[in-house]
């Protein structure tokens, strides 16, 4: 069925609910929704919508935990031909509303922790509650006005996650969202039970649920991770596919009795979002059944890379190459493409990549680099390097780079030997000003539970492990790393605690 040049997933699914009315399209704890159902229900959205007088074009925006209702809404929003724009619920009620603004959405709906939150805030535009979604529907069998999609009209508005600041608002097309979905063939979404216990607003986790509901497959939705609620849970519905960052994959496979969990149903599992140590790549490789694709890439799509780690038990250490269509080069500081085996910048171009950030043109011209054919490149603000095989390996996000008297240091290469330290359960480095120097290595620890050693003891091991240039000016023990909802570190938080005296 998807052998066309362009289908919109409004579409895919109308065609799935004809000819699988009754095959499960979503799932949760509460319940689940055939794929009849599942498109009745986007047809009642879309009518009440346009009943609202919400326009071809407007933003939807979504502020809730994941849910069946919450991916019909987002499905509604397609078929009245809007763009989809579901939010962060774990922001500030200040950013939201931001963002809410930034969008200009004429509707948006929250769940009760959502509607709590931003309650005493006024959010332009009307409001409503997912408990009160009957009542809002427009009546059973309702058919919205169907309205004409253009491949390069928007299909949803992202926001970037924030990691380095302020999220951005990143448009997708309906014609990004058709090559990634189509590109997925081989991956066998059509039969797939896709397991997902990461939240709705990230691309990360919308990569793995549009493509299973593109092909009519099955997805399962956790509201809340927790690493045996997951297994049970994906163990009962027979599990075939899932998404999860290298955070969740820890806590899984440190679960002592991970191995009693039956997985044999497992074909697919990818990751993305954060660095993957290779350890824990081998480890899912060794015990969890099924492939292990990772991928890096970024919401606006620049030029994305694949890792099949099954087949390269000696590259974990990469991310992969880059996907077949994708061009991925890196370059300097001048914007010149680095020799091979060289540290970059890296700089990618698809066919799945944002024409810009929402209403920033200035962040949009500061992301683009164009080559001698004059050919536009996003820059993913990430430095790596390639292998003679053309892996890329990542060293470090450009901007939490330390430049100390002069010297590039790298805060990964230090996070990987305090890591080594039996004393550390999970660590981070980031830079601090440093009058002489520039700046200087300041690093975080979350200390083993029954390991003793001091932090002055941890210190001096690391360091004696570290090159001169690359010296631990300080360390501090903290009880949990800051992590954003997508299980990435939030370094401006830990640079922040440090800026408050906040340890
Ligand atoms: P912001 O742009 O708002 O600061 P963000 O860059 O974290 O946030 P995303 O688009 O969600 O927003 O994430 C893309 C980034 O995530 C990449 O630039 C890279 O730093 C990191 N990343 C993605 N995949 C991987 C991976 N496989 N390994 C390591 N890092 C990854
Ligand atoms: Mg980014």
């Amino acid at each position: 069925m998807l052998a066309r040049n362009f289908a919109t997933l409004p579409d895919l699914l109308r065609a799935h609910a004809a000819e699988q009315p009754d095959k499960v399209a979503l799932a949760e704890a509460g319940g689940e929704l055939d794929y009849a159902s599942l498109d009745a229900l986007v047809d009642r959205i879309a009518d009440a919508l346009q009943r609202d007088g919400v326009q071809q074009g407007d933003a939807v925006a979504i502020v809730a935990a994941a849910s069946i209702d919450y991916v019909a809404i987002f499905l509604g929003a397609l078929r009245a031909g809007c763009l989809a724009t579901p939010l962060a619920p774990s922001g500030t009620p200040d950013s939201i509303v931001a963002m809410i603004a930034d969008c200009a959405a004429p509707i948006t709906f929250v769940d009760t922790d959502a509607a709590n939150a931003l309650s005493g805030h006024h959010i332009p535009g009307k409001l409503v509650h997912l408990k009160s979604l009957g009542s809002w529907l427009a009546p059973v069998g309702a058919q919205p006005t169907p309205v004409t999609i253009a491949p390069e009209d928007g299909f949803n508005i992202i926001y970037s996650s924030g990691t380095t600041g302020v999220p951005k608002g990143i448009v997708q097309s309906h014609a990004m969202r058709w090559a990634h979905i189509s590109r997925n063939e081989a991956a066998g979404f059509a039969s797939a039970v896709t397991m997902i216990a990461t939240p709705l607003y990230s691309n990360t986790t919308l990569v793995s649920v549009l493509p299973t509901l593109g092909w009519g497959g099955t997805v399962v939705l956790m509201k809340k991770f927790d690493a045996r609620g997951y297994l049970t849970l994906a163990e009962r519905h027979r599990a075939t596919h899932t998404m999860l960052v290298p955070v969740q994959y820890q806590r899984i496979m440190a679960l002592p009795d991970f191995d009693r969990f039956d997985l044999s149903s497992f074909r697919f599992k990818t990751c993305t979002s954060a660095p993957f140590p290779a350890a824990l790549k081998a480890d899912v490789v060794a015990r969890w059944p099924g492939l292990l694709v990772e991928y890096y890439g970024m919401t606006e799509g620049g030029g994305t890379c694949l890792l099949i780690a099954n087949a390269f038990p000696d590259k974990l250490h990469t991310v992969g190459r880059p996907v077949e269509g994708h061009d991925v080069r890196l370059i300097d500081d001048d914007g010149r493409e680095v020799p091979q085996g060289e540290r970059g910048e890296v700089v990618g171009r698809s066919p799945a990549m944002m024409t810009a950030y929402h209403g920033r043109k200035d962040a949009t011209a500061a992301a683009e680099w164009f080559d001698a054919d004059g050919n536009r490149f996003i820059r993913h603000g990430d430095i790596g390097r390639f292998d003679a095989e053309g892996f890329l390996t990542l060293l470090d996000r450009k901007k939490d780079l330390i430049i100390s008297g002069g010297f590039n240091i790298y805060p990964a290469d230090l996070e990987a030997v305090l890591a080594r330290h039996p004393a550390v359960a999970d660590c981070s480095v980031i830079g601090v000003p440093n009058e002489t120097w520039g700046e200087s290595p300041v690093g975080f620890y979350v200390p083993h539970s029954g390991i003793d050693a001091s932090i002055a003891e941890i210190l001096e091991w690391t360091n004696a492990h570290l090159g001169k240039t690359q010296r631990l000016t300080a360390l501090h023990a903290i009880a949990e790393l800051p992590r954003s909802a997508i299980g990435k570190v939030l370094k401006r938080a830990l640079r922040d605690r440090l800026a408050e005296h906040a340890l």
